[in-house]
């Protein structure tokens, strides 16, 4: 089983990743946990690149590839064997992300993005994922609290594109993609991320 979680920086995805594997594990379940852009050596080290506040003149077309760079060493490395072994794999972010972000967000081509998307993944897609949604300032300024990386610093308008972009991939793709609205009580989203789980997983 392989679920993915989306949306908005701030959205709280991160805490509600680490929620949803305590319920797994509470149930006996085998569950990795792992990031994008992250979860392995290269992939964190893509990271570090990524999110360099320094770095202001990174092209878009290298984002892209330092994304799809860090997937592609996740799936191989972490994603493919996890699952081929059984565990529940929780990721926080996946190729949704590309689409919201360098698609809706940066304006490429969205085929392109697919193919990259496909190749990265070797075709693999999650079977369920959660959009957390949430009001792009509301979600920012929760983000900003950390201290701003270089996603971040983009401007509001960047970021009500994204927030859009995602809705639209789900409005596309409503037999995997869940939409959660975020903006309430974690544990409130907690009960609605089970729900969403529940309704995919019977058992
Ligand atoms: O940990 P977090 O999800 O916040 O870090 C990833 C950062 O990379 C976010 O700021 C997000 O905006 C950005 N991102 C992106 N494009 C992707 C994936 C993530 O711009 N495809
Ligand atoms: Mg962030």
């Amino acid at each position: 089983l392989f679920i993915t979680l989306e949306g908005a920086d701030g959205a709280g995805k991160t805490t509600q990743g680490a929620l949803l594997a305590q319920a797994f594990r509470a149930l006996q379940y085998p569950v990795l946990e792992t990031r994008e852009p992250g979860g392995t050596p290269v992939g964190e080290a893509a990271r570090r690149v990524l999110l360099d506040p320094s770095l202001t003149g990174m092209a878009p077309m290298a984002e892209v590839f330092l994304y799809a760079a860090a997937r592609a060493q996740l799936i191989r490395e972490v994603i493919l064997p996890a699952l081929a072994a059984g565990t529940v794999v929780i990721c926080d972010r996946f190729t949704d992300s590309t689409l919201a972000y360098q698609g809706y967000g940066r304006g490429l081509d969205m085929d392109r993005l697919q193919s990259i998307n496909h190749w990265a993944t070797e075709g693999l897609a999650p079977d369920l994922t959660l959009l957390l949604d949430i009001d792009s300032d509301e979600g920012l300024s929760r983000a900003r609290r950390k201290g701003a990386d270089r996603m971040e610093m983009e401007t509001a308008a960047f970021h009500q594109k994204v927030r859009h972009g995602f809705l639209e991939l789900a409005a596309k793709e409503t037999s995997r993609i869940r939409v959660i609205p975020a903006g309430r009580d974690i544990f409130e989203v907690h009960r609605q991320v089970i729900n969403a789980v529940r309704e995919k997983v019977p058992e």
